[in-house]
């Protein structure tokens, strides 16, 4: 927003205050204009504000270009040819998050955020190559990329601090006004949730933590850490996929099939009524792996040898 704040004249300054922290006394004189002009939207600064700052003009605008860089990259992971998961990582970072961020500070609090979120979740799946029936928690810990919630409040909580603690930034003195204004309740102003997260110390790697702690889905107990890079991400593609299904227990096992509609039955050729990725890698008479999973989730290289060459495609 500095940077923003910089390339604008003072007029635009005064608008982009307004949307970022709305004041609903400034906006009593709309309260007069005509029905067309109500309807209309503004720009501002590549954001596009609606009479009453849902931004769900803007966060589906926004939610289009972010499906549209979503799929490139979706591309470059085929399974064949596939890029490794430190490239996809990168490429997502720069093509998508650059693009699904813009200005999110003034937006975070909007209920059309879901539109966006849906494609990064897209994106956070292709990375760790998981199925779609993978709990969501899993997403930003195999793509090793913080859940996009906190990723805002975090760029929210960077742009607060720069403002207080430049006095010499037209809107710092905005800032210290705010306190004294009354809002509307319904409408979440960024500023109050700065103030929040403030007063709560928020650090983005220990809420990450803390959420994984609470509620994890991982019933194997091999993540520890989340925001960590889980081990794996120089394997080639095909590795790191079944790795991570073997480690969500999400992927194409009899027991999945089954439930997806996609065979019918759940069993194992080796005889087993339901075979589940645990079945296959822990139990399985014909190829089950013989060390532990942590070897596996550590990657050791027998483990790896046994992944290459397993007979199910996971
Ligand atoms: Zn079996």
């Amino acid at each position: 927003m500095i940077e923003l704040y910089s390339k604008t004249n003072s007029s635009t300054i005064r608008n982009s205050v307004d949307y970022m922290f709305p004041d609903p006394s400034r906006n009593k004189h709309k309260d007069s204009m005509s029905d067309d002009t109500l309807h209309q939207h503004r720009s501002q600064l590549g954001v596009v504000l609606d009479r009453t700052l849902t931004y769900r003009e803007h966060l589906t605008r926004l939610s289009a270009k972010v499906k549209t860089r979503q799929s490139i990259i979706s591309k470059l992971s085929s399974s064949t040819w596939g890029a490794d998961a430190n490239t996809l990582r990168i490429s997502t970072l720069s093509l998508v998050y650059s693009t699904a961020e813009y200005c999110a500070p003034v937006w975070l609090n909007s209920v059309h955020t879901k539109n966006v979120d849906k494609h990064l979740n897209a994106a956070m799946r292709t990375i760790g190559g998981l199925t779609k029936s993978t709990p969501l928690k899993w997403l930003p810990v195999l793509s090793n990329i913080a859940p996009p919630k906190l990723r805002r409040e975090h760029a929210l909580l960077q742009e607060w601090k720069k403002y207080g603690d430049n006095p010499l930034l037209p809107i710092h003195t905005d800032l210290t006004a705010l306190e004294n204004v009354q809002r509307l309740k319904s409408r979440k102003p960024p500023w109050k949730t700065a103030r929040d997260l403030t007063k709560d110390n928020f650090n983005i790697s220990s809420k990450w933590e803390n959420d994984w702690t609470i509620e994890n889905p991982d019933n194997q107990k091999l993540v520890i850490n989340p925001t960590i890079k889980q081990p794996g991400f120089d394997l080639e593609r095909n590795t790191w996929v079944t790795l991570n299904r073997i480690r969500t227990g999400h992927g194409r096992s009899g027991h999945m099939m089954y439930k997806w509609g996609l065979r019918d039955n759940e069993t194992c050729d080796c005889g087993c009524e339901s075979q589940t990725i645990n079945h296959i890698t822990t139990e399985c008479p014909i190829r089950a792996f013989k060390g532990t999973m942590e070897d596996i989730h550590l990657v050791k290289e027998e483990a790896v040898e046994w992944m290459k060459n397993l007979d199910v495609k996971l």
